[in-house]
C-alpha cells in the first residue's frame, strides 16, 4: 500500500509535539527559518507554521491575505496571535509596532475594531458570536453585523468581492 497522505489530525498532533511555551505564546521546537519562521511540510510542500495552524483552522488563505504576528514572535502559532491582513497591512503593522507597542487584547466591550480584526472576525471560522466578540472587546451584535458583511463594508470590500467570485 502506498504512503498515506498525512490527514488534518496528524499535522495538528505533531503540532503539538513540537510546542514550547515562550511566555504568552506557543513557539515551534522544530526547524525554523533563517528568518526565525518555524517550517514544516504541508500538503506535500514546505510551509511557515504559523500559516499552517490558521489554515488547519481557518481553511485556506484568500489570495492577496498574508498571515501575520501580533505578538511580533515569528515562531509563535499560538491561534489568537495571528490575524489575516494583505502584505501592505502586515508592513503598516510593522510600522506601528516600530514606534508604538500595541495593546492588542482589549477588555473592554466597546473595542474600536481595525480594518484587520474586522477583515479576521468576518473569515473566522468554528467560533460563535460571543466567543469572538470576548477575543476582540466587543460586543457580539457587532460580531453578527460584520459577519454577515453589514457593518465595516470598507474594511471587507475585497473579501466580500472574493467571496462573491469564490
Ligand atoms: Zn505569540
Amino acid at each position: 500500500m502506498p504512503p498515506q497522505p498525512w490527514s488534518d489530525e496528524n499535522y495538528i498532533s505533531r503540532l503539538e509535539r513540537k510546542s514550547a511555551r515562550d511566555g504568552d505564546c506557543i513557539v515551534y521546537t522544530g526547524c525554523i527559518s533563517k528568518k526565525g519562521y518555524g517550517w514544516m511540510s504541508f500538503r506535500g510542500k514546505p510551509d511557515s507554521v504559523h500559516r499552517i495552524k490558521w489554515i488547519l483552522h481557518n481553511g485556506p488563505v484568500p489570495n492577496g491575505f498574508e498571515i501575520c504576528h501580533k505578538c511580533d514572535n515569528r515562531s509563535c502559532f499560538r491561534l489568537d496571535h495571528l490575524f489575516i491582513g494583505t502584505h501592505k497591512d502586515n508592513m503598516d503593522d510593522r510600522d506601528r509596532k516600530g514606534r508604538v507597542k500595541h495593546n492588542y487584547w482589549p477588555v473592554s466591550g466597546k473595542a474600536k475594531l481595525t480594518d484587520d480584526q474586522a477583515r479576521e472576525i468576518y473569515l473566522i471560522k468554528g467560533m460563535n458570536n460571543s466567543q469572538i466578540g470576548r477575543m476582540y472587546g466587543v460586543g457580539h451584535n457587532i460580531v453578527r453585523q460584520i459577519r454577515i458583511g453589514k457593518r465595516r463594508q470598507n474594511a471587507l470590500k475585497n473579501l466580500l468581492k472574493f467571496t462573491e467570485n469564490a
